[in-house]
């Protein structure tokens, strides 16, 4: 496996959690947990790593109470216990009470918004909204006092400060500010509405937010500061004199193993090849960590990986030993009377536990013309990309090696079943819907192989274009028009001053890139 790019601990306010540790972690503890199950290679997933980090950083402060945590569902040692959890889709936020006796996948948790705050105030929801024994005991009580008791509190003296946060109803101010000052001590937070307008009055309060301080020495007034903001209150509260941190006190302290941060090294390739290891990584990945994190399938989920199946097994240019392996498996799939069947039996298959010999699919990632500068970038989905036009392009020049599939003589058989794929299993769920998007606006015009071909790429271009410049992209691989003009100028021409695709050419190129002849076993140019 490769170390987890996205999240490193020790350097992000984020905790890494991984098979080892996520249950351990989460499970009766005493602090609450939202944990973000992601996967490494997933665009979504990295363009949304600087919110979460950021959001970590934010709540840093909230960890007694509740914590922001990840963990990254493509690394291979994490596989099982994806599977536990349940996570077919990237990224899956979950809330995890504390106090959880038994094993439970945790609650969704609406974690995938770009605003830090939106989500901040659902960790604040969901710990409000889970009671019933599973209160954090560093996590003070979020509901508002009655206002009257706050006149009380002044009469007693020789007591920790007492800060009482007048709000609207709607306000998250006065929760933050209490779990900001959570590994503080000689400081109560609480909250009270600004219903008793009177009241009010008569303790000063003008406006709200607005804090009201009682001091050990039994003098009470509204605090004056700047601006009526979370920060400022919080850095207020944090200067009075007598206010501590906490001794540092971290009963969980995860192991932290030492995390090998990837140091792959980089091999020359040739872009105008296509390399076997590529290819047989992507099928590897999916065949053993995409499709295993489903404990059985059934349904749609068993027809489209049967007719997966069955298109690689007719259609993949590359070595015999995975060709047979394929076979193997449609042929099994194909004989099964069963509607249903635990994906177990599918690995036990494809990890060759019966020793037929000349049958292999490598176990091991290799990339080489999807090599990424860093460890989290291309890899999988550049890998599934190639096999994808691979198939497409197979498909038009053996016609013939589909037949009795049911496949034989419909040119769009091909893209119905990626595109199943991809809605089906493909774990980056938004590359999912803008697929299907595309497929539902122009898939049906699909009427020959060659228009399979150019329909697969063209709408590749379309990705391409619309992900250029995001954070997930690799500089050292910039996503452009493909193929650009080094790699085939006859697919370039210029139209009234403009540069333009001659379609005739491309699908030539394509023909000849994606074929058996362009495919490189060795890993080196
Ligand atoms: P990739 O785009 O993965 O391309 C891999 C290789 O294919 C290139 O190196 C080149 O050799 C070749 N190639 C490039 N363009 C073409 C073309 N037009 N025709 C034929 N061959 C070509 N990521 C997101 O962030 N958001 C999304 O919505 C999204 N949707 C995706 C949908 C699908 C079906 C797939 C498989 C992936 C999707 N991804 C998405 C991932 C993204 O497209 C890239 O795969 C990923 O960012 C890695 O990029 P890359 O640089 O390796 O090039």
């Amino acid at each position: 496996g490769r170390a987890t790019q996205l999240y490193r601990s020790g350097e992000d306010a984020v905790w890494v959690l991984d098979s080892g540790s996520v249950r351990g972690a989460t499970a009766n503890s005493s602090a609450a947990w939202v944990v973000q199950f992601y996967s490494s290679w997933c665009g979504h997933c990295i363009g949304y790593a600087p919110t979460w980090r950021a959001l970590a950083e934010d709540v840093r402060d909230w960890a007694a109470a509740i914590r922001v945590a990840a963990l990254d569902c493509a690394e291979e040692k994490n596989l099982e216990v994806c599977r536990t959890y349940d996570i077919h889709f990237y990224p899956t936020f979950r809330y995890f009470k504390a106090f959880t006796k038994e094993f439970t996948p945790g609650e969704n948790f609406k974690g995938a918004d770009r605003e830090l705050q939106t989500v901040r105030r659902n960790m604040i929801d969901f710990l409000q909204n889970s009671l019933g024994g599973a209160w954090p005991p560093a996590c003070p009580l979020l509901e508002p006092v009655p206002p009257h008791d706050v006149l009380s509190l002044c009469d007693s003296q020789g007591g920790p400060y007492v800060a009482v946060m007048f709000e609207s109803n709607s306000s998250y101010v006065g929760r933050e500010v209490m779990l900001d000052m959570v590994p503080y001590e000689n400081m109560l937070v609480k909250r009270a509405l600004d219903s008793d307008g009177a009241l009010l009055k008569k303790l000063g309060v003008s406006s709200v937010p607005s804090c009201y301080l009682i001091r050990p020495n039994g003098t009470c007034s509204v605090i004056n500061i700047a601006k009526p903001l979370r920060s400022f209150f919080s850095s207020y509260l944090k200067s009075l004199p007598g206010v501590r941190k906490k001794p540092l006190s971290q009963p969980e302290l995860l192991s932290r193993e030492e995390e090998s941060v990837g140091t792959t090294v980089w091999r020359e390739f040739d872009r105008s090849r296509l390399y076997t290891a590529d290819l047989e990584s992507t099928l590897h990945y999916l065949l053993r960590v995409e499709l295993a994190s489903h404990r059985s399938l059934e349904g749609e989920e068993l027809r489209t990986l049967k007719d997966f199946v069955t298109l690689v097994a007719k259609l993949f240019p590359g070595r015999p030993t995975v060709t047979r392996l394929l076979e193997l498996l449609q042929e099994w799939l194909a004989s099964l009377p069963l509607d249903r069947i635990p994906y177990d039996a599918v690995l036990d298959l494809v990890n060759n536990r019966m020793r037929i010999s000349g049958v292999f699919l490598t176990n091991q990632v290799q990339w080489v013309g999807c090599q990424g500068s860093r460890p989290e970038l291309r890899g999988y989905p550049c890998g599934l990309w190639k096999l994808f036009h691979t198939l497409t392009v197979q498909a038009r020049a053996y016609p013939e090696a589909l037949s009795g599939t049911g496949f034989e003589g419909a040119p769009q058989a091909v893209l119905q079943t990626l595109r199943r794929y991809i809605r089906t299993f493909f774990g980056c769920r938004e590359c999912g819907e803008h697929f299907e998007e595309m497929a539902k606006d122009s898939l049906e015009a699909v009427k020959t192989p060659e228009q399979a071909v150019l329909w697969l790429w063209k709408k590749h271009n379309i990705v391409n274009s619309r992900l250029a410049g995001q954070l997930s992209e690799d500089p050292r691989f910039p996503k452009a028009p493909w193929p650009t003009p080094d790699l085939c100028p006859a697919c370039h021409e210029e139209v009234k001053g403009l540069d333009s695709w001659d379609e005739g050419q491309v699908l030539l190129f394509l023909q000849q890139y994606y074929s058996r002849a362009n495919l490189l076993d060795t890993y080196s140019a």
